[in-house]
Formats: structure tokens, C-alpha cells, sequence
């Protein structure tokens, strides 16, 4: 038996947006997908891989690498220097400092050394996923290198199902949703446009993939859903101070806090902190255990900020976005959507239920005929 298999990727596109606006009405079943904590990194290695972050070991870009070495604490004592006597000394030197180090990013110069980014690609060959079992042809939009990557995506699609041979099966990854959404929040005409685009183009494309395969399988998600910011705020270094002169190690992403602790002394002070926060929530022991995210490499303290509320400026950049996503996963306009076309082998998921980036990926294995990866 055949198993060809297409799969559709939209960076960032709310099942609720689809619902409203009956978008991709040719998905004969679809519905809500609950995402993960955290970005698009994690969200597509637990969809493609069926792992949480504690078993991926990464959770975001970002993360807690090594102790600050002598030579940084001596550019951070002479950072600190600065920015007691000039308020926006730290701005500055972080403009001029990331010009030449990009991994200086927006990261405060304490702790500058003690984070390091760069995660696994889960589209890579040698990373055990779907995309590694069988013979697939992959376009990353991400990769092409054109000003509309989503369209020459496609095109390149178009050509590589064309030209294919039986026993092969196809994975497009769509990213321009996800910038459009930042730039110009999920509101604002040019997103709700560029999702219609995308419905019809991948409607053809299904179509396509159909006719060349009539006992293949089309499977669709996207990563998470898409807000509009509503509020900035800013996050006080001074509430991670700890008695003794010494400051805990945080993370600020847009959306998200992680704090690094030594005791459970440190830990109890500033988590009182951070409890009277109102625009945070602050992860419970059983969410980090539902969503996977226990490891101590990812914080002793997690909190998200409220939908529509972002840390800025975060560790990651100073730009304000009109629209973010990594919000809490249970959040309705934060959620993603799965979607698949009748075909021999009928979904195991009903039409409309919310289920969960596993339930996807278990779903995907069934579709393909794989008992796992
Ligand atoms: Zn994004």
C-alpha cells in the first residue's frame, strides 16, 4: 500500500481565525490544536518528533549555557559602571556591542556568556522526525531567499510534485503568515489576505498532489495562533536581586520569564516577587508537567506573560511586535489548527475536537502507516 503523504505547515494560523472565516473549507476535518509552551522551534519538534521540550532538552532559542568567565565579569563591573552614571549607556552599548557579536542580543551584561542560542532544525535529515521516514521532498520558505517566500514555496512545490517518483512524499513549510502577524497584527487586513492566499494556493496544491497520488494522504497544522499586543511591560532587574548582593539569572523572551535559582531560599523570594506581577501567570509544577517543561535547564521559575502582553524591551530584541503568540497553550486565540483531507485511511481525531501537538503527531504516524520514528 501506498503511503504518500503531503504536509502543509502556516507558521502561525489561529484555528479561530479558519472558524470565523470558514477558511479552508476543502480540509474535510480540522480543528483546534492545543500548542505547547513556548515558539515555533519547540511547537514543530513536538509535532514532528512527538517530543515535549523535556525530552527535546530545549525549550525555545535561548538557553542557560555556562558560568560568566572572569572576563566578562570584567566588561560586566565596567557595564554597570556606565549605566549608573548614563541611564541609556546600556542601550547603547548593546547597540554597538551586537554590531560586531550578535549574540549579544539585548541580553543584560551580567549575564552575557551564560546564554547561548541554537537549537536542533527539526526538518533537518539527521534529526529523527516524520521528515526522516521515507523519502521526502522538503521547501522551506524560510530558506529560498526571496521577498515572498510563501509564493515561491509553492511554486517550487508545484514543480517537485510534478516531477516526483511513486514512492515519495512532501513537506512545505510556509512562514510569512508568522511576520505579517507581528508586523501587522492578526486584525489588520494584509494577515486575514495572506491567509485567503493560502487557502486557495494550498487547495491547488492539494488538488495536484491528489491527482498524481489518489491514495495519498494530505495532512495540515499550523504552530500556534496569533494576538494582538495590547500592552508592553516592563520587567524590573531589581526583582531577582538576592539577599548577599548577588542577582538570580532570568530569561525574558517576548512572552515569556525564566528564572535560575541556587536555593529554595532564592526561589520562595522571588516567586513572592513575581505573584504580585498581575500580568504574569506563573506556571504551576502540574502545567510544567502537562506541557513538558520540568528539566531545571528551563527555570526553576516559568511564568507567561497574559494574552496580548509582552516584555519589552526582552532579552531577545528592543522592537515592540503588533502581534505575538506564546501565550499560555489553553488560551483560544493562542491555539493552532490540524486539518486533513478524506482519504482510504479516515483521521482517528473527530472533526473539530481540540487535541494536543502529540495527538497530532500519533495521528501523522497513523497516516503514514509507522508504528513510531
Ligand atoms: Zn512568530
Amino acid at each position: 500500500m501506498s503511503n504518500n503523504m503531503l504536509l502543509l505547515f502556516i507558521d502561525s494560523l489561529p484555528y479561530e481565525l479558519i472558524a470565523k472565516n470558514n477558511l479552508f473549507s476543502w480540509l474535510s476535518f480540522k480543528g483546534p490544536l492545543r500548542p505547547g509552551v513556548g515558539y515555533s522551534f519547540t511547537q514543530k519538534a513536538e509535532i514532528l518528533k512527538g517530543q515535549q521540550p523535556d525530552q527535546l532538552g530545549y525549550l525555545n532559542f535561548w538557553y542557560l549555557d555556562a558560568e560568566p568567565t572572569a572576563k566578562l565579569n570584567i566588561v560586566y563591573n565596567l557595564t554597570t559602571f556606565v549605566r549608573d552614571i548614563f541611564p541609556f549607556g546600556d542601550k547603547v552599548l548593546h547597540y554597538l556591542l551586537a554590531r560586531v557579536w550578535k549574540k549579544v542580543a539585548n541580553i543584560p551584561f551580567e549575564f552575557i556568556g551564560r546564554f547561548n542560542n541554537g537549537v536542533p532544525s527539526s526538518y533537518a535529515p539527521d534529526n529523527p522526525s516524520i521528515l526522516s521516514m521515507g523519502k521526502w521532498e522538503i521547501v522551506i520558505g524560510d530558506d529560498l531567499d526571496s521577498p515572498n517566500p510563501d509564493s515561491a514555496a509553492v511554486a517550487l512545490m508545484q514543480t517537485k510534485i510534478e516531477s516526483a517518483s511513486e514512492d515519495r512524499s512532501f513537506f512545505i513549510a510556509l512562514p510569512q503568515l508568522d511576520k505579517l502577524g507581528h508586523l501587522y497584527g492578526p486584525d489588520h487586513e494584509n494577515y486575514l489576505e495572506h491567509a485567503r492566499y493560502l487557502d486557495s494556493q494550498l487547495q491547488k496544491l492539494t488538488e495536484q498532489f491528489l491527482q498524481k497520488y489518489p491514495d495519498g494522504v494530505v495532512c495540515s497544522f499550523s504552530d500556534h495562533g496569533m494576538l494582538k499586543v495590547t500592552e508592553s511591560i516592563h520587567l524590573s532587574g531589581k526583582l531577582f536581586n538576592i539577599p548577599g548582593g548577588r542577582r538570580a539569572a532570568y530569561w525574558l523572551d517576548s512572552t515569556m520569564l525564566r528564572v535560575w535559582v541556587e536555593t529554595e531560599e532564592e526561589k520562595r523570594i522571588i516567586h513572592e516577587r513575581l505573584k504580585t506581577e498581575k500580568h504574569l501567570h506563573i506556571l504551576s509544577e502540574a502545567e510544567r508537567k502537562e506541557y513538558g517543561v520540568t528539566l531545571k535547564k528551563f527555570g526553576d521559575i516559568m511564568a507567561i506573560t497574559l494574552p496580548g502582553i509582552v516584555f519589552s524591551p526582552n532579552h531577545f530584541g528592543i522592537r515592540k511586535p503588533v502581534g505575538m503568540h506564546g501565550f499560555h497553550p489553553m488560551h483560544q486565540a493562542h491555539q493552532a489548527f490540524w486539518g486533513m483531507v478524506q482519504s482510504n485511511r479516515t483521521p482517528q481525531i473527530e472533526n473539530g475536537k481540540l487535541i494536543k501537538t502529540i495527538d497530532f503527531y500519533r495521528e501523522l504516524l497513523a497516516q503514514k502507516e509507522l508504528n513510531s520514528i
